[in-house]
Formats: structure tokens, sequence, C-alpha cells
């Protein structure tokens, strides 16, 4: 918005969000030679062979996901192009890019560094197996793997189907292959993960990059996270066919290009102080237009928003708020919101439009309570997520230039999609619903304007 941000951080928030119930709803390669290894953790797959460290439990995960993946693709892949797969056969590659060797398709250690890539020349899968990788997991849980592996089959499948299109449809297209076989491996217990397990590794596969000697600037390489959650959903939900059927601009990708060379590397975010300050004035001024078009009455201004301190939580209703990082009060009619932790920890961490969606979900919820909305909380907290997308469409339109001095650009959207996935305590999901869900709900919003968020 705000500045532009790469797929860089590693936006996990450290913290419980409690919301409540009745006052308010918050948003809630080897170590110099190359081993050959074989392993697996599974007795129902096969083992596959590794060139790299044989003792890094990484190359043992990244095995097993390879050799279901691969199963998968043996059933799939004859059903959906009526003819048969042809196993990957270059060679599957756990390199250190501190040591090396380098793969086929390398040309340097920073081609490996951060990286995972499928090479078609050389029909050649690699993967960082000291830095991305480990990090990944660590970070976003055991289901990352597979999910990466998924995509890069993606990109082997397109491979053997004779697959052509622009750089940015390949790579929906592999996230949607890889929605399609995420399905599977949890609906088979493959993979028996939890829906906060994949919000989480969903949120850490939106920082892959995974092409050899791609330019970090480059912005043209991936859809934005929002585009590549769009495919990823698709599959998991409607399947291998309708992945199969992506064609350049169908379905449309958000394109916004990086203003310049500095958007590009990933400079400063606006500051904290202004994201509070002055997101708070544009959603104002969003609903002050759109209100009257939904209801036929003029918006009336959110009273008051109230940034707090530790052992300072405002009441509401005259009851205790203690707990409660970011929520609306219905009552009193305000936003408050952990201004000393939470929100410079999510500003932090997931980047100023993380902030900035999630403070756009409160008056969403300000608006349903004015709108007379009394659905369940789970229902309402999604209508808002949906009306925090229409703001960020309103903001991606630049359709208020009179009055709003916002823009966005591709950072901005993975920040949100982020945000929405794991800004979220236990218990949460059930109550709201899964991160999942939430950006079905953003997205809506984006894409089908506020009139879909409601009923
Ligand atoms: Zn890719």
């Amino acid at each position: 918005m705000m500045s532009p941000r790469r797929r860089s951080g590693v936006p996990v928030w450290a913290f419980a969000l409690l919301t409540t119930v009745t006052m308010v709803c918050a948003v809630g390669c080897s170590s110099g030679a190359t081993h050959r290894v074989e392993r697996s953790s599974s007795s129902t797959a096969p083992s596959v062979p590794i060139e790299g460290d044989a003792s890094n439990p990484i190359n043992t995960a990244v095995a097993t996901a390879i050799s279901r993946v691969q199963r998968y693709w043996q059933t799939e892949f004859p059903a959906l192009y009526d003819r048969p797969y042809t196993p990957v056969s270059g060679g599957f590659y756990g390199v250190d890019p501190k040591s090396g060797p380098l793969p086929p398709c390398a040309e340097s250690a920073a081609d490996i560094s951060g990286n995972a890539f499928y090479c078609a020349t050389e029909d050649v899968v690699a993967w960082d197996a000291t830095g991305l990788l480990p990090r990944l997991q660590k970070t976003y849980g055991d289901f990352v793997i597979p999910i990466v592996l998924a995509h890069e089959w993606g990109h082997a499948v397109q491979a053997r189907a004779g697959f052509e299109g622009a750089t940015v449809t390949r790579e929906i297209q592999a996230d949607c292959f890889a929605g399609a076989y995420s399905r599977h491996a949890i609906d088979t217990r493959e993979y028996p993960i939890s829906a906060a397990d994949l919000d989480r590794a969903l949120a850490g596969f939106l920082e892959l990059r995974d092409e050899p000697g791609t330019a970090a600037t480059d912005p043209s390489a991936h859809g934005s996270g929002f585009d590549r959650v769009n495919a990823f959903q698709n599959g998991y939900e409607k399947g291998l066919a309708t992945c199969a059927a992506y064609r350049d601009g169908s379905p449309a990708v958000i394109e916004l290009p990086f203003r310049d060379e500095v958007d590009a590397a990933g400079g400063g975010d606006a500051p904290y102080a202004d994201v509070v300050a002055g997101v708070p004035v544009d959603l104002e001024d969003y609903w002050s237009k759109l209100y009257p078009e939904l209801a036929n009455a003029p918006w009336v201004p959110v009273r008051r928003v109230v940034p707090f301190g530790p052992g300072s939580p405002p009441t509401c209703g005259n009851g205790p708020t203690d707990g409660f990082l970011l929520f609306y009060c219905v009552p009193d009619d305000y936003v408050a919101f952990d201004n000393a932790d939470a929100m410079p920890t999510v500003y932090r961490e997931g980047g100023d439009f993380a902030v900035a969606v999630l403070l756009a979900t409160q008056w969403g919820i300000a608006a349903l309570s004015r709108l007379g909305d009394d659905s369940d909380e789970k229902t309402s907290s999604q209508r808002a997520d949906c009306f925090a997308g229409a703001w960020t469409a309103s903001v991606l339109l630049g359709n208020r230039p009179s009055s709003s001095g916002y823009s966005l650009s591709p950072g901005d959207l993975d920040e949100a999609i982020a945000a929405l996935l794991l800004f979220r305590g236990d218990g949460d999901a059930d109550r709201q619903g899964t991160g999942f869900v939430r950006v079905e709900a953003y997205r809506s919003g984006v894409i089908d304007g506020a009139r879909a968020c409601l009923p």
C-alpha cells in the first residue's frame, strides 16, 4: 500500500487470538559426497532414491512425499490425459547450497538456495535440503513438504501432457494440481492432517519460488498469493479436470506489476503508526460510500478506535475484554486492538497489509451490526472477511481517487492471504471457520464485491 513485499517473510504469529461471542467478534546436498538414499517412512509407499545427505530427515520426508505423489499421478495421469504416465527419471536432488554438488539445471548455488524446482530438460526435481525446506517444515508444519512436491509434480505433469501457457498459467495450474493432490492425501489419510494444519501449510507454500535462475525480483514467476490460493482451492474442491482445463486468462489472475525496482526489491512498508492511523480513515471513507448503496441509509462512523497497551484493555458494555487482541465492541461501537504487542507483531512478521486487512475485518463486523445482521459468529465472521475483500478491491481498483491515496501491490495480497490463514488462536477455526474458508470469503469479496457478502 503500502509498499510491496516479496514472499520472503515468515509470518507466523506466536500469540493466541481470542475472540468472543456476545460483545465482540474478532478476527479473529550433501557433505561433499552424494549419497544414494533409500528410505521411506511409510510401509505403503515404495522407497525413492534421493541424491543427497541420507542423514538429513528432510530428504526422508521428501522421499516419502515423492513416492506418494508419483503413485497418485500413476493412477490419475492416464485417466486425465488418456496416455500412460512416465515416472520422473532424471533424479531427485536434495542439495546443500553451501557444499553442493549442484544438480542438473542449476548453474550456481544461488539457483538452489531458498528454492525447489522441477527442470523439464533433465526431468529432474531438486530442492534446498538445508535451508528452504527445513525452514518451511519447522515454521509451517510437515504438510508443507508434500504440497511443495505436489506443485513441482504439477510441472512434471505439464511436461508430459505437452501443456503450454504463460509462466503464471503454468504456476497456478501446478498450484491447482497441488490442491487436488492435497485433497486426495487428506481424504485417504495418506497424510492425516487437520484443517488448521492445512491452513498453516498453505501459508508456507506461498513462499515457494521454484524456477532455477529466476530473478528474485521477477513478479511474473508466480501469481499473487491470492491467485495461488485460488488455484489451490480450485483443485482441492473441483479436482484435476478443472486444473487440466486451465488456459491463459482462464482463470483470470490479478496482475499487479511491481511499480519499480525499488518496490520490487521489497523496500519498506508504510510505517506501523501510519497504517493503524490511516487505514481506519480509509475504511470510514469506503463505508461512507458503500453503506448507503447497501442499506439506503447513511453510514454512521464507528465511534472510536481504541489502541490499547498491556494491562489496559478497554471495557465493553461495562464488561472486561481481557485477552482480546483485536475486536469490535458492539454495545459501545468501537474497534480496539493491542497496540503494544499483537498488532506490532503482525506488522513485523506479516507486513503492513496484514495489519490493514485485519482492521478491515472489524469494520466489516461494524457494518454487519449496523445492517442488523443476526447470523451466528461463524457466518458473520466470514461475511466480515468478505467485506474486507470488497474494501481491498476498492483499493485495488482505485475507485475512490479523490478520497483514498492507497494502492496495492502483489505482495500486499500475499500478506492479506497469510493474515487470514494464520491470524488465529486455538478454537478460532471452530468459531470463525478455517483459514481456508476465510480466504474463500475474502476472495469472494475481492472478486464479486460487497453485495456478494450478504445473503
Ligand atoms: Zn512452480
